[in-house]
């Protein structure tokens, strides 16, 4: 393996590096402090990448496309990225102490989730790529000789992917292990609030001997450094995971010169419980849909629809369950609530839990700051995990992404009426439905308007099936052969015989 010393470190003294042609380097933009949101500390910072620097990001990755990694063997590609996993797992402490710096999440859901689908994401789409069968037709032709055509799977160029906050390094590994499975070069930029697992990850490229300019990272705000990238024309693509609103200001720049984008957007996701599921599991199912990651998981659940009859023993128990959520240092083992991502967004979900208040909600729990936490995370930007019933299915605490620790409780009487509540949303994303009856679960899942429908279980996820969200959750599916159909360019090449 390659030694990291030549292209640096991610980071130093405090400071979080882009990572451009191989080299970490300094954003020559202002400096901007990383906040800890368990604490409300600053820890660190980074300098924000200048458009000059996105185009430098982008002509490298253009160079490494005419570069070895174009004629590299498939087979010593894929090597490559199954190293890449090897060295996320012996680097997994590291991995998993910056991504729960950054955004406060308790290690035991790091350590479960986000760091080994970070080394996963790579394996999974080099297996894919070896076992994707290419298409030939033979055609009959006037002279009798015939004609044989067959199909090339071509990487597309130079991708640029955008990430969210909430799941960094496994959101944008979700991208970039097929985006380099197939052959392209990147340009990443990670969250402005949680850059460091993917600066990381420069050093680990390095390491295995990544060719320069494969795999680079501009940090930087969404308005500034991401709207630089997907508007520099060297981008051939865009693969975009974040809010709805941020996914049509990215399609409307890839309109620009007519690059393709692939958008995993929003949701206000429904989870259904009829009253013969299984109790247990529907309750354990809901908490984690609905507080995992402290509400911040696009898959969540906000909006919950029980049959009445077990709809007051639901409450009564998906109460006591939040009341029982531990908050703390996301290090303690004993923590299972993390805090909110930042001071904004805390704004944010305080002014729905007030919101809710006016609109008539009912306050089964939570409702505001949460109070009482150590000592060393007082300034943290913490809230009470919140259950509301009572509201309407046209108020807005009903209708709009929250992205907090908190969900509406609703009785429903027959399954049409639950499936119309549940489609009765401009989102679709997921939907998870509790029952013991296959046939209604078959029934119900049909009718959801959504990309994935969980039956009995959530965040079950086979890398292999496809992911994405219908409506205003997003365009495209990735996942198993699916992204390949984003990553690659297909040519017919037709050989008269
Ligand atoms: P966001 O849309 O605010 O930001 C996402 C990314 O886009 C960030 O890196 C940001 O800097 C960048 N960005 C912002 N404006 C931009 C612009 N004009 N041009 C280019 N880049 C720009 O989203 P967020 O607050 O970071 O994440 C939360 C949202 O993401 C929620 O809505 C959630 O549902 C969604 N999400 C969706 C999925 C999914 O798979 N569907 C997964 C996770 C999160």
């Amino acid at each position: 393996m390659k030694k990291t010393a030549l292209g640096g470190q991610a980071v130093t003294a405090g400071e979080v590096k882009s990572f451009i042609n191989g080299a970490f380097v300094s954003g020559a933009g202002p400096s901007v402090p990383l906040i800890a949101p368990h604490t409300g500390q600053s820890y660190g910072s980074y300098r924000v990448a200048t458009a000059g620097q996105v185009d430098e990001a982008v002509k490298a990755a253009r160079a490494a496309m005419r570069g070895p990694w174009r004629t590299m063997p498939m087979q010593e590609r894929l090597a490559l990225l199954y190293a890449v996993a090897e060295r996320i797992e012996q680097r997994f402490d590291e991995f998993l102490e910056a991504e729960c710096q950054d955004t406060g999440k308790p290690h035991s859901l790091a350590r479960k989730i986000d760091i080994p689908r970070g080394a996963a994401n790579f394996r999974i789409f080099a297996d894919t790529v070896k076992n994707v069968p290419d298409e030939a037709w033979h055609m009959e032709t006037p002279d009798g000789r015939g004609a044989l055509n067959y199909t090339v799977r071509k990487p597309k160029g130079v991708i640029a992917v955008i990430g969210p906050w909430n799941l960094p390094l496994l959101l944008m590994t979700w991208k970039v292990g097929p985006a380099l499975a197939c052959g392209n070069a990147v340009v990443v930029k990670p969250s402005e609030e949680t850059p460091t697992t993917t600066a990381l990850l420069g050093e680990v490229m390095n390491e295995v001997g990544m060719p320069e300019g494969v795999y680079n990272v501009v940090l930087g705000p969404g308005g500034d450094t991401g709207a630089a990238l997907v508007a520099n024309p060297g981008i051939d693509a865009i693969t975009f995971t974040g809010s709805t609103a941020t996914g049509q200001r990215i399609m409307a720049a890839a309109a620009v010169g007519v690059r393709d984008v692939s958008l995993e957007l929003g949701g206000k996701n429904p989870g259904i419980v009829f009253a013969d599921a299984d109790m247990n599991a529907a309750i354990e199912g809901t908490m984690r849909s609905v507080f995992a990651n402290c509400g911040q998981v696009c898959l969540g659940t906000e909006r919950v629809y029980v049959e009445r009859p077990v709809f007051e023993e639901f409450v009564d128990r998906l109460k006591a369950g939040a009341e029982a959520l531990v908050m703390g240092d996301p290090k303690d083992s004993c923590t299972t609530l993390g805090p909110l991502i930042s001071a904004a967004h805390r704004e944010k979900v305080l002014s729905y839990y007030k919101l809710a208040r006016q609109e008539g909600a009912t306050v089964v729990t939570g409702g505001g700051i949460a109070e009482g936490l150590p000592e060393a995370c007082a300034g943290g930007f913490w809230v009470r995990p919140t259950i509301w019933t009572g509201l309407s299915e046209d108020s807005r605490v009903q209708r709009e992404e929250i992205f907090g620790p908190c969900c509406h409780v609703t009785p429903f009487d027959d399954e049409d009426e639950a499936v119309h509540m549940a489609n009765d949303t401009p989102y679709g994303l997921a939907a998870a439905v509790w029952t013991t009856d296959a046939s209604r679960a078959n029934r119900v899942a049909a009718a959801l308007d959504v990309g994935i429908c969980w039956v009995n279980s959530w965040f079950l996820r086979d890398l292999r099936t496809p992911f994405g969200g219908a409506r205003q959750s997003g365009i495209g599916r990735e996942g198993g052969h699916y992204s390949l159909e984003f990553y690659t360019e297909l040519e017919n090449v037709c050989l008269k015989l």
